[in-house]
């Protein structure tokens, strides 16, 4: 089996085609995958298709074609971990201001720089899971009863920009009474590769729509692909104007594009909330040196690993600045096209809160705490 290798160079996985091909051809398993934001921006490139284009209808037509039963977008995550975050960082705004700021979770290469690097800072990362990882939970939860009913059981794939995602779901941290949130990995490469293997022409496909009844994500999930994405979902959700000129005073904070360490000030009540966006984890260490030294002060830090974002994670195909750009710019657009723009207003949401899955369930299932 070949490997997958992590841009921090600290994670080396092997691969589970294998695994995944076997699952789809047993009947005794429903197979259910979730599609991460920065993949339906790459993979079409491997089939002619212009860099940031959003060929996700076509992914979900081709993953169709190769067996999986049911495919989902990992957005929904997304809008989830918005939900949550968003509700840690009002409660660190509502404590005043501290050393240090509330850091995003949602990348695992992070996640691990932090732990072998600066321990130091481990209370002050939010306890969301990543999106893959919350939308890894309900998945499991939804499928429960269905699975006993009918004798099979629900395998769980991911196709994630990173190798770093397959660490992560083989972390302690998710695998609840022995039971993997998400039980395989596999990146956007592997997945263009078990696309060739079939033979399937991806350019003629007729794009298709994800399974109910998880099929409706916000603008806000699909942007958390590029840095400066989870801030700028963050900011849509805590600011109370919800119109679309505050939506653009949010655009224009200077969050967006590709500078490796992005710094806003926003009014929030009668506080000016102070955020900060880093990619790459060298550009992560200097702000961390800033930080410590109480040179600066922060109420909220996107960290990525990837320069760019998860838009350049190492497992999409591989691309220079220009297609990295056209690959943001394809979810920026994908996101202003997009009917619902706030996580808020996304009724899958609601219905996942106010159902029996979430239902006072939110920290067990949405929430995680390393146990390093
Ligand atoms: Fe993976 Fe890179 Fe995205 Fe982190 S920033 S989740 S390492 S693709």
């Amino acid at each position: 089996q070949c490997a997958a290798v992590c841009p921090t160079g600290a994670i080396t996985v092997a691969s589970n085609l294998k695994d995944v091909w076997k699952a789809i051809y047993d009947p005794k398993k429903r197979v259910v995958a979730q599609v991460a934001p920065a993949v339906r921006v790459a993979l079409g490139e491997e089939f002619g298709l212009n860099p940031g284009k959003n060929s996700i209808g076509r992914i979900f037509a081709a993953m169709r074609m190769l067996g999986f039963d049911i495919v989902f977008d990992t957005s929904i995550g997304a809008d989830l971990t918005i939900m949550e975050e968003t509700n840690e960082l009002l409660e660190t705004l509502e404590k005043g201001p501290g050393k240090y700021p509330l850091f995003t979770s949602c990348c695992p290469a992070w996640i691990r720089y932090a732990e072998t690097q600066h321990p130091e800072i481990l209370p002050y990362i939010s306890s969301c899971k990543s999106p893959m990882e919350m939308f890894g939970a309900v998945l499991k939860e939804y499928y429960k009863e269905q699975d006993e009913k009918e004798g099979v059981s629900t395998v769980s794939v991911a196709i994630m920009p990173c190798a770093a995602k397959k660490s992560e779901a083989a972390r302690e941290e998710f695998i609840r009474n022995d039971v993997a949130d998400v039980d395989y990995v596999l990146t956007t490469t592997e997945l263009i590769r078990m696309i060739k293997e079939i033979g399937i022409q991806f350019n003629n496909l007729e794009p298709q729509a994800p399974n109910m009844p998880f099929s409706i994500s916000s603008g806000s999930g699909v942007i958390f692909g590029a840095t400066g994405g989870v801030t700028e979902a963050a900011l849509r959700r805590v600011v109370a104007d919800k119109s679309p000129t505050s939506l653009k005073e949010i655009e224009y904070l200077g969050i967006r594009g590709f500078e490796s360490i992005k710094v806003a000030e926003v009014p929030l009540g009668d506080k000016v909330v102070r955020l900060a966006v880093v990619s790459g984890l060298g550009n992560a260490e200097k702000l961390l040196e800033v930080i410590e030294s109480g040179e600066e002060h922060f109420d909220f830090v996107e960290v990525m690993a990837c320069p760019g974002g998860c838009i350049a994670g190492a497992g999409q195909p591989f691309s220079h600045r220009p297609e990295k750009e056209q690959r943001t710019a394809g979810l920026y657009k994908s996101d202003s096209v997009s009917q619902i723009k706030l996580c808020e207003d996304n009724p899958v949401i609601h219905d996942l809160y106010e159902g029996p899955i979430l239902k006072d369930r939110t920290h067990e299932l949405l929430h995680v705490h390393y146990k390093h």
